[in-house]
């Protein structure tokens, strides 16, 4: 039978890389549902509507039409077939992705083509994000947790980034702290660990051994 895995956890706990290799070791499919939300962002951003006009945000959310592409080795995502992996990476879909993914006509239309994608995989699939495990797939058969300190997070995320953002831990985890703050804050999606989550702290684990940590808890 097809296994579904729900990761959820806040930024810089390793969720993507996590998934992305857990999926590619047991042959699952994987989707990075924080990548859908800055998909749907980005098209706001480029077609000019106010982020923080939730009516507006609300009218205009049926309109792009986004595609994730769930190879594990090779994740894509694209808004009326243009490739978006590079632009939903600004700091500009960043700052304004927790205001549009707080409409609640966004999250329904994400969360529905979210499910139609997990149903539609072959083998299973691994889906990252905040609130996978409570509200999107609450039914799946393991539903993780992930944590880590702070400071460990804004390395991480430091890390990831190019150029001179690089450079500045401290604002990364300003920033950091920020949206984890508008991400909790909201009544449409707290981050939350569902009660059934197995919680992984992974502040002392090297990416490796939060990946053996996961495999062995989908292999049971
Ligand atoms: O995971 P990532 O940092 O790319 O997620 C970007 C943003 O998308 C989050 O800060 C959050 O506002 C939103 N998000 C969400 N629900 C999810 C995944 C992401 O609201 N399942």
């Amino acid at each position: 039978a097809a296994v579904i895995v729900a990761i959820d956890g806040p930024a810089g706990t390793g969720k993507s890389s996590t998934s992305k290799a857990v999926a590619a070791k047991l042959g699952l499919g994987y989707l990075d549902t924080g990548a859908q939300y800055r998909a749907i962002t980005w098209w706001m951003l480029s077609n000019g509507i106010d982020v923080n006009d939730a009516t507006a945000v609300a009218d205009a959310s049926a309109k792009p039409v986004i595609v994730s592409g769930t190879d594990p080795a090779a994740p894509t995502i694209t808004v009326d077939g243009l490739d978006a992996a590079g632009p939903i990476r600004t700091q500009e879909v960043t700052s304004a992705v927790s205001a549009v993914s707080a409409v609640p006509e966004v999250r329904t239309l994400i969360t529905d083509l979210q499910r139609s994608i997990a149903a539609e995989a072959p083998d299973g699939i691994v889906v990252e994000g905040r609130d996978i495990g409570i509200t999107v797939l609450p039914d799946a058969d393991l539903k993780v947790f992930l944590t880590a300190s702070p400071e460990a997070r804004a390395a991480r995320r430091s890390g990831e980034l190019k150029g001179k953002e690089a450079s500045d831990l401290a604002a990364t985890r300003e920033a950091l702290i920020k949206r984890d703050a508008a991400d909790s804050g909201r009544k449409t999606s707290p981050l939350a660990k569902a009660d059934d989550a197995v919680e992984v702290d992974t502040t002392e684990l090297t990416l490796e051994q939060v990946i053996e940590c996961v495999v062995t808890l989908i292999e049971g």
